[in-house]
């Protein structure tokens, strides 16, 4: 059944709308659906399935979570529960053997052909995933997935390509079409996002930060911060890496409809990228000239201190806050200079150790 739907659905969505559109003509409103379609049914994967219920990075109202388990349906990927039950699994066991998308097995198997073959370490009991059990949208979602896939998902893309005069292509565009490009945009994080890329936050991961994942997953692709920090509500933590999940969730604060967003301090989020840069020159230490290795050594020592000072600024920054102090602001500010001054201390050793024979 899996197969047939993953093989059939490229061949309608992509040469069927093609070929169709070419016989019956293409109008404005074809594409504009699918936009809108990918966007509602693409937000309600990132921000929904996967940071809000697989990783609990921020609490949402209910109305909220009501979008992502309607449209977030129709992205025929299963149900919230099956969803992120396995997708905890594969955080929990990433790269071993009992993560469902194991890039070690390859990068078609990571991409899809894992979806092909019954994993036969899952009891489908979903233990992991309590608070999930407990969650009645999420019951409710898990019972009706299917049904809201076919309605939701093929039916309503036909009513309004009807309402224009064309039912058949709306169905190909709003519905086969946009179904190809979100499983294969979301099958790249599992793929592409653990092959090609920096390993940024762990050198010994196979998760990367791929900016171009990132452009068609709606944020998806920073995915070895993500790795190193699957709370965080982020994946792109500076303000110019695409990720629209990210400001959508910020969207949904200022209205009152999220809250409680999880973000990692500045100082933790910057020793994890230097203990990873360290990581991948730590032979060099050993063999480098003794006056580099030197040189390398004394930075290294200096970026420690910095960061050491500001976790301590940034607590007390947050105990400050706490307290109602306004001097919470200075500090914080105070600590992210800090963080500034150990990365270019940081980033120079490890250069130097690079750049040595
Ligand atoms: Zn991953
Ligand atoms: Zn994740």
């Amino acid at each position: 059944m899996n197969i047939l739907f993953l093989t059939l659905t490229p061949v309608i969505g992509i040469a069927g709308t093609a070929a169709y559109t070419w016989y019956a003509g293409f109008h404005l409103w074809m594409p504009i659906l699918m936009v809108a379609m990918y966007g509602a049914v693409g937000i309600s994967i990132c921000a929904g399935y996967h940071r809000f219920f697989s990783h609990k990075s921020y609490e949402a109202a209910w109305p909220v979570q009501l979008f992502y388990a309607f449209f977030g349906a129709m992205a025929a990927q299963n149900s919230i529960l099956w969803w992120s039950s396995s997708h905890r699994v594969h955080h929990k066991y990433a790269d071993k053997d009992w993560d469902p998308y194991n890039i070690r097995r390859g990068f078609w198997w990571a991409h899809i052909l894992w979806i092909f073959y019954r994993n036969d370490q899952r009891d489908d009991t979903f233990a992991n995933a309590p608070d999930l059990l407990a969650n009645k949208i999420v019951m409710w979602q898990h019972r009706w997935h299917k049904a809201i896939l076919i309605v939701g998902g093929f039916g309503v893309p036909t009513l309004i390509g009807a309402a224009f005069g064309d039912p058949i292509a709306g169905l190909l565009w709003g519905g086969f079409a946009r179904i190809v490009v979100i499983h294969h945009t979301t099958f790249f994080v599992n793929s592409l996002a653990h092959t090609l890329g920096k390993p940024v936050f762990n050198a010994e991961a196979s998760a990367r930060d791929n900016w171009l994942v990132a452009l068609v997953t709606l944020g998806e692709g920073y995915h070895s911060f993500h790795h190193r920090f699957p709370a965080d509500f982020r994946n792109g933590i500076r303000w110019y890496q695409w990720d629209p999940a990210k400001w959508w969730i910020g969207a949904l604060r200022l209205t009152g409809l999220a809250k409680s967003l999880i973000a990692t301090p500045a100082p933790q989020i910057e020793q994890a990228r230097m203990r990873a840069a360290i990581g991948l020159v730590q032979e060099k230490i050993a063999t480098a000239r003794g006056t580099i290795a030197d040189e390398a050594r004394r930075r290294l020592n200096v970026a420690t201190r910095h960061l050491e000072r500001a976790v301590a600024l940034w607590r007390a920054g947050l105990e400050a806050r706490a307290q109602g102090f306004a001097t919470w602001r200075q500090q914080t500010r105070l600590s992210k200079r800090h963080v500034r001054r150990s990365r270019r201390h940081w980033k120079r050793a490890v250069r130097m150790l690079e750049q040595a024979a």
